[in-house]
Order: C-alpha cells, then sequence, then structure tokens
C-alpha cells in the first residue's frame, strides 16, 4: 500500500518523532511505500487567506469556498497545496499524527486540513436530491481509503474515560474522525493513543512502540469505526437527522451516528 503519515510536531527528537521513526520504518519493513509531510520541517503555512487564490482579482471579495472551488477547477492552487493535493490521491492510507493540544490538532495541521481539502476535492462534491445530499460521510473522493490517528495526550487514560473529567477520547476526537476524515470518505480506523505521555521511560516507549508496530502491520485488515453512510438510508434528507426508531433509546450526541449493530465498537 502507499502511506502517507502527515506529521505534526515541531521538535523531531520528540516522543512523537521517535513514533513517527518507529511508524515509517515497520511500514517500510511491510513493503509498503511511505510518503511524510513533515509541516514544520516544510515551514507549512497554516492561514487561509488571498495568497492562496492567486486567480482571484485584488478587488474581488474573497468567498472562500467560492475561491478555493475555482482555484481547484482552475488547476491555480498554490504549489504547496496541490502537492499535498497529490499525495493525498497518490495515497491509500491517510495517517495524522500529533500530540493532542488544547483538546485538539495543533494549528497547523487544521490548517494543512484548511487548505488541502480543497472544495470540488474534498468537500462540495456530488449531486443534491431528495435520494443524496452531496457525496460525503461515507462517500466522494477519498472513497475507498483508509486513515487513522497516532495521538500522544499528557492527561492519563482514566482522564479520558467514559467519566473522565476530560472528557472521553473518541468524542474528543469525533470532529476529526467523523468530520475531517469520514466526511470526505475515508475508512477510519480506531486512533493510536498513547496517554501520560509526557513521562515515559525505556521500557513503556519499547511496549509503545511495539504497539504501535502492531498497529502499521494491521493496517489493512484492522476494522473501521462504523460510522453511519449519509445516503445509506440512516438519514432523512434534507434534514439530515436520523431517522425515527434509529439509534438506541436515550441515545444521544456522536453516538447516533455509529451503527448500533456495532455500538460496542469506538466512536
Ligand atoms: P516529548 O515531550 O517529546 O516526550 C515525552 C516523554 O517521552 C519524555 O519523558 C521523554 O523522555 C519520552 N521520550 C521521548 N522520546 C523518547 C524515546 N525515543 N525513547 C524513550 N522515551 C522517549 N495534553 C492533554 O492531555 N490535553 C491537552 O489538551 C493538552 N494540550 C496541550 C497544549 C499545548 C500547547 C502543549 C504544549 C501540550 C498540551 N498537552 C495536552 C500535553 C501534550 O499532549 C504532550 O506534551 C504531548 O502529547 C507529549 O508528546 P511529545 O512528542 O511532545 O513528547
Amino acid at each position: 500500500m502507499k502511506v502517507l503519515l502527515v506529521f505534526a510536531h515541531p521538535e523531531p527528537r520528540s516522543l512523537n518523532g521517535a513514533l513517527r521513526d518507529v511508524a515509517v520504518a515497520e511500514l517500510q519493513r511491510q513493503g509498503h511505500e511511505v510518503k511524510v509531510s513533515d509541516l514544520y520541517a516544510q515551514g507549512w503555512k497554516s492561514a487561509v487567506d488571498r495568497a492562496d487564490f492567486p486567480g482571484l482579482a485584488p478587488d474581488e471579495q474573497l468567498v472562500t469556498a467560492a475561491a478555493s472551488k475555482a482555484a481547484f477547477e482552475a488547476g491555480q492552487l498554490t504549489q504547496d497545496v496541490s502537492d499535498e493535493i497529490d499525495k493525498l490521491r497518490w495515497a491509500d492510507v491517510l495517517i495524522l499524527q500529533f500530540p493532542l493540544w488544547w483538546f485538539t490538532m495543533p494549528a497547523i495541521l487544521k490548517g494543512w486540513v484548511d487548505r488541502v481539502y480543497a472544495c470540488g476535492f474534498a468537500y462540495g462534491v456530488g449531486e443534491h436530491s431528495d435520494k443524496r445530499w452531496g457525496d460525503r460521510y461515507g462517500e466522494g473522493n477519498m472513497a475507498g481509503k483508509r486513515a487513522m490517528l497516532i495521538v500522544t495526550t499528557g492527561g492519563w487514560e482514566q482522564h479520558y474515560g467514559a467519566r473522565g473529567v476530560n472528557g472521553p477520547i473518541n468524542d474528543l476526537l469525533f470532529p476529526i474522525h467523523h468530520g475531517i476524515l469520514f466526511y470526505p470518505g475515508f475508512d477510519v480506523l480506531p486512533p493510536f493513543v498513547v496517554h501520560q505521555a509526557g513521562h515515559l521511560d525505556e521500557a513503556r516507549f519499547e511496549a509503545t512502540a511495539e504497539r504501535l508496530r502492531e498497529r502499521m502491520r494491521t493496517l489493512a485488515t484492522t476494522a473501521p469505526m462504523p460510522y453511519r453512510r449519509q445516503n445509506g438510508g440512516d438519514y432523512l434528507i434534507p434534514s439530515m437527522e436520523l431517522r425515527p426508531g434509529l439509534g438506541a433509546p436515550g441515545r444521544t450526541g456522536f453516538a447516533l451516528h455509529v451503527r448500533e449493530e456495532d455500538s460496542a465498537s469506538p466512536r
């Protein structure tokens, strides 16, 4: 398989840097082709602004989605963005790796998503009718590809447990899993999470590295998280609400969007 790992940590000698090297080495040992987008090393520009749309006339109002669509269709995206789009098209698997910063991804990685997910490529695709509401949530240009997160947290596993004060880790990651990865069509694998990452002795590092190698060996066979497909009949169109009768009684929030026959699986 072809694997794109997007790495968002400012320090190559960090724990994240060491785990990235472990993942890449294991993937290559398995015969996979690997490309790494090291965002800090690349000097990735995070903010979307007028400079992203060289075709926009100086006096024209910037309407971001429209400008993105026009630039994507005309082949006028900036070189850094179109290089990343080429890598995404090339990849069978996308891995996003980052330390959890303020309960989500670092700004540089969010900026990669904001800029690389062009309109007409990652969103704004497909027809809208009484049967379909665009190609999204399980359909879209990333359909057939797999994706997963490698995440480190300072907090303990219990802090991110079902009753933990930080909120369940799979709830915190839901906007990335469901909103950023499932939305344009990826099959989303359960995340690889390292808790209490501020304190790792050599033994725990080695155990963590081995757990990560195992995840890299099973990249092609791990079952994706069972999100409901938007156009699969579970949602009313155009309200996009889950049909009455679906979802276990009393269930609310993110958990509704996981097929209940598989609800024991993580969100
Ligand atoms: P590093 O600091 O590089 O290393 C951590 C430990 O791993 C050290 O003990 C180090 O000795 C060991 N280590 C590193 N490399 C190796 C190696 N090769 N072999 C053996 N041991 C090694 N945490 C939360 O839980 N929630 C948050 O919302 C949150 N927000 C944050 C916001 C900011 C701005 C920052 C800076 C931190 C935040 N944190 C938060 C903590 C953050 O998630 C952790 O600091 C981070 O995940 C640790 O990963 P790292 O790669 O930076 O680790």
